[in-house]
């Protein structure tokens, strides 16, 4: 018989309690209505006997003990020959020489088939790190199973491991002990099996935590014996009641397992005294609707009171692990609560046994038909199948369908899990890592493997990514990738990364279209801005953008930016016409340009230098000498030109007056402008053009006046910088206007 639940305080609540036989395998089996192939079933263990050899487990018995007990688990809990068979060689893949070839030829395909997806799942790495992680993993598992039985075989696997398990070191007896808290028990419950999540989360809770484990057993004991004789005079009652209106039941109650009230108490952070609910009554009909016929008596039992709230029917709407009852809680005439369950024998052995009762079901019947509607519709809720059935007459064949058709899982090399989409290829998953990772990514290893980086994913596949800074993103990528992730990532580069080449193409088309005016994007930066201001653009670079995508013509923007002067035509604007009084053509130049005589020199209209300014000289294109302040930002720029450099120096001083742009910043006072007009005068200054602008609070006068030279100016600078009202003096030095300086 199956090893009892013992709750003993000083005992794993699951024991071996003995050694087990081939013999008691076919009796179980033979006890579910199985057929039996006994000469199969012996060839199964004597070739895992034979394989695994001397093998010893850590208790010391032979190893192939413990295939044998998962094999009897398997049987007991009604499975068939097949599962027996797959549990009596799960270990044989992974711990002797046989391959998975070996054993179909030997036995069957799809016995080799269930043993290898056993091992395969073996192999997973459990890396504890927070719900979602167990969640995922969990996931992995069902997926990467891809037939229920193999997750059977390694549940019942699990299930003997943890009852032997206080032969193992301490260190690993924690972690797998933790591992099944996190993965296996909560498969169990997803399978409805909820005997077997009892034992392996009662086992884990025993291991991990033993002093707890101890104490809540006495204290269950305890209420059970000082409360037997209430318990039972209220199944009498329930008997009695049932009886009276005819219902035929069995009525027993049932103590909550340890780890199941263990987990209440601390959720709620109660003592047990508190805990109401901590056994039921169960009460198990011949059908359904006796099942709502005693909850109605149960209602109006004139000794009991129904709490209210606590009325669920998992009948009319079962949970998702398939779970079907009838629960409601009432109140005795001494204020004790209890817990009623109320259900038929079939759903019974269902909640008890989740997919192996229905692993019975199918041994009786036909397995055609409408049979197999109430296993299919059960199976989907089981693994919130999404996608719709096409053939719903095997039951079997369901089990061999993909529990998760749209998602593959695969690992990091630290041993996190990730779900992705089925086709996702390792870009994808670099994608996920990190953007940085994905936009570098340079290749991939599957398992150790270096794969083409559109291979896609397989369950259970560790992936690594090898990365190279200066590894990019590239267009054809987005044919291969499925995350929409990866593909947004992918997209927002590339478009970054077009707009950087449309910036560089506008910006060569402009500064082809300018040079036509021998003039260049640098000199014309400021009416440029102007212009992306007047477009609502942010930035220049916005600008060239346009350009060099074609949104607007070169051509057009230059036509718009220049003023009719450096477009070389039309009439000139009154600024250039003042610097023109001044520099008469034909007239004698201030300057003489060294060995050249016969050069014809300019001042530079970006700087108009002042005598005994240091100067540089220019050669223009046809237009003479260019003669620049030295500080003159565009002096930065020819000097990109040095074979265009020429020694230029201040001809003797004559009675000549040069222009000088002046701008002056001021507070916003009255009179402001007659102050200043006056300074200027007094000092000697010819003003030729004056203007004003006011800001909130702020004006700025612009004066363009005549000084002999630079010590006049500076003089001049000082006195305007001491009028009261003036925040600053700067002399302009247009960076604007030098291209016709170029
Ligand atoms: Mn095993």
């Amino acid at each position: 018989m199956r090893p009892p639940l013992r709750l003993r305080r000083d005992r794993p609540p699951v024991e071996v309690s003995q050694r087990i036989q081939l013999e008691d395998i076919i009796a179980r089996l033979r006890l579910h209505g199985r057929a039996v192939d006994e000469a199969f079933l012996r060839s199964v263990l004597e070739f895992a006997v034979e394989k695994h050899g001397d093998q010893k487990r850590r208790s010391g018995e032979l190893f192939y003990h413990h295939p044998l007990y998962v094999a009897y688990l398997l049987a007991d809990l009604g499975f068939d020959e097949m599962c027996v068979a797959v549990g009596l060689l799960h270990d044989v893949l992974e711990d002797t020489r046989v391959d998975r070839q070996e054993l179909g030829t030997r036995f069957d395909e799809e016995l080799a088939e269930l043993v290898d997806g056993v091992t395969k799942i073996g192999r997973h790495e459990y890396v504890r790190r927070g719900d979602a992680q167990a969640e995922t993993f969990r996931k992995l598992i069902l997926a990467s199973a891809r037939d229920v039985r193999v997750i059977v075989v390694k549940l019942a696997d699990r299930l003997h491991n943890m009852m032997t398990l206080e032969h193992l070191a301490e260190g690993s007896r924690r972690r797998i002990a933790r591992e099944t808290l996190e993965i296996y028990a909560p498969l169990a419950h997803r399978l409805g099996m909820s005997r077997v999540q009892g034992d392996l989360e009662d086992l884990a809770f025993y291991h991990l935590h033993r002093d707890e484990f101890r104490s809540l057993v006495a204290k269950i004991e305890e209420r059970r014996r000082v409360g037997r004789g209430a318990l039972d005079a209220i199944r009498e009652e329930l008997t009695g009641t049932l009886g009276a209106a005819g219902i035929e039941a069995e009525i027993g109650y049932r103590i909550k397992r340890p780890y199941s009230i263990y987990r209440k108490l601390k959720k709620r952070g109660i003592e047990i005294e508190q805990l109401y609910d901590y056994l039921a009554f169960r009460i198990i009909t011949g059908g359904q609707a006796d099942c709502y016929a005693a909850l109605g008596l149960v209602h109006t039992h004139p000794a009991w009171r129904a709490v209210p709230g606590r009325f669920k029917d998992y009948i009319a709407n079962p949970k998702p692990n398939g779970y079907r009852s009838l629960h409601t809680t009432v109140l005795n005439t001494d204020g004790r609560t209890f817990e009623v369950q109320i259900r038929t024998k079939d759903m019974d052995r269902e909640a008890e046994e989740g997919i192996a009762a229905h692993w019975r079901y199918k041994a009786g019947r036909g397995g055609s038909g409408d049979d197999g509607t109430q296993e299919i519709r059960w199976l989907r809720q089981l693994v919130d199948w999404q996608k719709d059935v096409q053939d719903p007459r095997s039951f079997l064949s369901f089990l061999k369908i993909d529990l998760y058709p749209d998602e593959v899982y695969a690992f990091t090399p630290r041993g996190d899990v990730m779900s992705f989409p089925r086709g996702a290829t390792p870009l994808d998953f670099a994608y996920k890592v990190h953007t940085e990772v994905g936009h570098h990514c340079q290749g991939a290893r599957l398992n150790g493997k270096l794969v083409p980086l559109r291979t896609p994913l397989g369950n259970g596949d560790m992936v690594e990514i090898l990365t190279n800074p200066s590894r990019h993103p590239s267009r054809d990528w987005l044919s291969f990738v499925v995350t929409s992730r990866a593909k947004s990532k992918i997209r927002h580069w590339l478009n970054t990364q077009q707009n950087e080449q449309a910036i560089e193409i506008g910006r060569r088309a402009l500064e082809r279209e300018l040079g036509r005016f021998r003039l260049q994007v640098k000199g014309v930066e400021k009416q440029l801005e102007t212009y992306v201001k007047e477009e609502g653009l942010g930035r220049l670079e916005e600008l060239f953008a346009r350009v060099g995508f074609g949104r607007v013509a070169a051509r057009q923007v230059v036509g718009r930016v220049l003023t009719e002067e450096q477009m070389g035509s039309g009439s000139r604007s009154s600024f250039s016409q003042v610097v023109r009084k001044i520099l008469p053509t034909g007239g004698p130049s201030p300057i003489e340009v060294r060995g050249h005589d016969d050069l014809m020199a300019f001042l530079a209209k970006c700087c108009s230098p002042l005598p005994g300014e240091a100067i540089v000289g220019y050669i223009t294109r046809g237009r003479g000498v260019s003669v620049h302040s030295q500080d003159c930002p565009n002096v930065r720029n020819l000097l990109y030109h040095p074979e265009r450099e020429i020694e230029v120096r201040w001809a003797s001083p004559k009675d000549e007056v040069f222009p000088v742009s002046l701008e002056i910043e001021t507070e916003d006072k009255p009179g402001m402008l007659a102050r200043l007009t006056e300074v200027i005068a007094k000092n000697g200054g010819n003003i030729r053009q004056i203007g004003a602008e006011t800001e909130t609070g702020r004006g700025v006068i612009l004066v363009v006046l005549e000084v002999r030279n630079r010590r006049q100016l500076q003089r001049l600078k000082q006195r305007l910088e001491a009028v009261s009202g003036v925040i600053g003096v700067d002399r302009k030095m247009s960076g604007g206007r030098a291209g016709n300086a170029g």
